[in-house]
């Protein structure tokens, strides 16, 4: 089963593949993850994305397919993946499509994370972490407290390089970016759109039962 997850900046995506990860031994793919993997082991793949990044330049979707192709060829983890962050846009989508045909394996579905603006506003902004203790708290949604904290409230302390308009900003791009691919998997009758307002564990729940009524 390998499953695609969308969602924009601070809805849970993350955490949502995380548990998938750990409770159905998938792989999660992050273009990320795997340009650093080859910068570190130095390959020759590596090398070219180095001097890409060097120059200042972004790394196009051709390389981002040699990676892919890695990936996909590795039996090892044969359709056992989650897509995170990937495909980025409509041609990288294209491209997977292709390399998904080319190695015999099929995307099973493409999870879809909707979580409206305000509420990503308020779940960024109002993250505070305790650097005394590391727990993090938020002062909408989870507000630290005496009974749930121990710490000084001193030591509770924003993210600073966050604000209204950069937060926005990357919503508004990933909606942009993001709706075209949407569209690409809704044609092959793959998209499944998830309320990600909830609670975590009953999004995943809902996660869970698409996963389910896949695999048959
Ligand atoms: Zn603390």
């Amino acid at each position: 089963m390998n499953i695609i997850l969308f969602g924009p900046p601070g809805s849970g995506k993350g955490t949502q593949a995380d548990n998938l990860v750990k409770d159905f031994n998938l792989y999660k793919i992050s273009t990320g993850d795997l340009l650093r993997k080859e910068i570190k082991n130095n390959t020759l793949l590596g090398k070219k994305i180095k001097s890409v990044i060097n120059k200042g330049l972004l790394v196009s979707d051709d390389i981002i397919n040699d990676l892919m192709e890695k990936v996909l060829s590795d039996k090892k983890i044969n359709n056992r993946l989650i897509f995170d962050g990937y495909p980025r846009n409509i041609n990288q989508a294209k491209q997977l499509d292709l390399l998904i045909k080319k190695y015999s394996q099929k995307i099973s579905c493409a999870l879809c994370l909707n979580v409206d603006k305000d509420t990503i506003i308020k779940r960024i902004l109002g993250r505070q972490t305790c650097f005394n203790c590391g727990l993090i708290f938020n002062e909408y949604f989870k507000p630290a407290t005496s009974k749930n904290h121990s710490c000084d409230p001193k030591f509770l302390n924003k993210r600073s390089d966050d604000n209204e308009k950069t937060v926005l900003h990357r919503f508004e791009t990933y909606l942009e970016k993001t709706l075209p691919i949407l569209n690409f998997y809704k044609e092959l009758n793959l998209l499944h759109q998830i309320n990600g307002m909830g609670k975590i564990h009953e999004i995943y729940k809902e996660i869970q039962g698409i996963k389910a009524s896949l695999e048959t």
